[in-house]
């Protein structure tokens, strides 16, 4: 029943202790694209998403796995030159695997790191790798993201409840 719970919880991809990530061994960050590194209206990739990915390409491998389209991704790719994967169909694992078996990695070197439970914690804990919950950027959300965002918040209150889980109680 706690499935769902993140390994860190933090406001935003900013706020991730990047250092104790490396010092754990994490050689792959794996990155949700919408309402993680940028809004969905955000057409362009934003300035401050491309220095934070180009000085965490020193110590990571940088791979974004979204649900949307490959169209929505193609200015993220020309800006940030990392690999990406499109309709990854999170909580499905398939993108996860790939990357691994891809790259070689032990399940340990690598996480996730995205803005819903229902897909991107989801995935992570399906596969069993760590996970990193950020605040979703922009309140502005797809229609499936809006019945994801329903079943969240259910849970989220099963979980405050239990003194599990807080939203804006941030932990690393
Ligand atoms: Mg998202």
């Amino acid at each position: 029943m706690n499935k769902l719970i993140p390994t860190m919880y933090v406001k935003n991809i900013e706020n991730i202790n990047y250092n104790k990530l490396r010092s754990e061994n994490i050689k792959c960050l794996i990155f949700d694209l919408d309402n993680t590194l940028a809004s969905y209206s955000d057409l362009e990739c934003p300035e401050r998403v491309i220095s934070l990915i180009n000085n965490l390409k020193k110590d990571f491998n940088i791979v974004i796995v979204t649900n949307s389209p490959k169209k929505r991704t193609v200015p993220y790719k020309k800006a940030l030159n990392v690999e990406i994967i499109s309709f990854a169909m999170k909580p499905f694992v398939k993108a996860l695997k790939k990357i691994k078996i891809k790259y070689n990695y032990q399940k340990d070197e690598m996480v996730i790191i995205g803005d819903q439970l229902m897909t991107d914690i989801l995935a992570g804990k399906n596969y069993g790798i760590k996970t990193i919950l950020v605040d979703p950027l922009a309140e502005k959300d797809l229609k499936i993201t809006k019945i994801n965002r329903i079943i969240e918040n259910r849970i989220i209150n099963k979980y405050q409840k239990k003194g599990l889980f807080e939203r804006g109680k941030y932990y690393e």
